[in-house]
């Protein structure tokens, strides 16, 4: 008998949960409602919610006609478009995570009070990810933003830093970035220790505690099955951690991507996946799993 688990610490993260849900039963109630860029990264799902009936649209097409509403993401959404959509007239529902919105907040307050001749903002994260765009778009776009070592470079040697993360970025690249800064900082004029001056690991209590319980998971199963979409920067990131410890990890999107020779011969198999995958997703993947080792025995 095959052992298949299903990762206990694995589905949907709250931020995607609350909005997911609130999209579900506006359209029950027959609400025509827009989801303003793709809810969750993640294709089954959002091909799920088109049919309850959910059409995404982008910032070009937001002037929906009413009694039509526009469903903010959890990652959020920069001034600028609660000003358009002000202008327009449109209904928005926002599902900012609250989580993400008070980090929005937190940033624009010491944008507003640091001295911008000998400080500068800097936001380890994805320039082209929606939260980062909509964090930038809080500091009017002066903020500089590092995804890899290599960025540090861009960073002014002799002004002080603040330092910020998007919510889903990984915690140990946090910590390597911000020893990258500060040997950097070292090269300048700044003072070597207030140069930075502050550096706020806000990456998402839910991102932090995957991690450690991935890394169980992952090494107590002989096969790893991880569910995500492939544009899914946290699912990509944890796929990437669960195979450094299990090489026997395979990354699909669905139950359609499963090989059979990955599960031939084996006694347990384990499935995890993104905070943009469901327990649903993921429950559907294991009984299909269930379904090919038995016709395996
Ligand atoms: S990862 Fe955390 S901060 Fe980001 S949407 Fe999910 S719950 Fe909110």
């Amino acid at each position: 008998m095959v052992k298949i688990v299903v990762d206990p610490g694995a589905g949907f993260c709250f931020g995607v949960d609350e909005v997911i849900r609130t999209a579900e039963s506006l359209l029950k109630k027959g609400e025509q409602l827009y989801g303003l860029g793709e809810m969750v990264h993640n294709a089954e799902e959002m091909k799920r919610l088109g049919t309850l009936g959910l059409r995404t649209i982008d910032h070009s097409r937001m002037n929906v006609k009413k009694p039509g509403k526009v469903l903010f993401r959890a990652h959020g959404e920069p001034p600028s478009t609660y000003r358009l959509a002000k202008e327009l007239g449109v209904d928005i529902i926002d599902g900012t995570c609250p989580i993400v919105a008070r980090l929005q907040k937190k940033l624009n307050r010491v944008y507003d009070i640091m001295d911008h001749d000998s400080e500068q903002l800097v936001i380890f994260g994805k320039p082209d990810h929606p939260e980062t765009i909509g964090l930038l778009g809080q500091v009017g776009g002066h903020a500089l933003v590092v995804t890899t070592m290599d960025d540090i470079k861009k960073i002014d040697p002799d002004k002080n830093v603040f330092l910020f993360s998007q919510t889903t970025m990984d915690p140990d690249q946090f910590r390597e970035m911000e020893r990258g800064i500060k040997a950097f900082l070292k090269k300048g004029k700044v003072d070597r220790k207030t140069a930075l001056i502050r550096s706020d690991c806000t990456i998402c209590g839910q991102m932090k505690k995957r991690k450690p319980g991935l890394a169980t998971f992952a090494r107590k199963y002989e096969v790893i099955l991880f569910v995500s979409g492939r544009n899914s920067s946290n699912g990509k990131m944890l796929y990437q951690f669960c195979r450094s410890l299990n090489p026997d990890t395979h990354w699909i999107s669905g139950s359609d991507d499963l090989e059979l020779a990955w599960l031939e011969g084996r006694r347990s198999i384990g499935i995890s996946g993104a905070t943009s995958t469901s327990r649903e997703q993921l429950e559907s993947v294991a009984s299909q799993v269930r379904m090919l080792t038995s016709s395996l025995q």
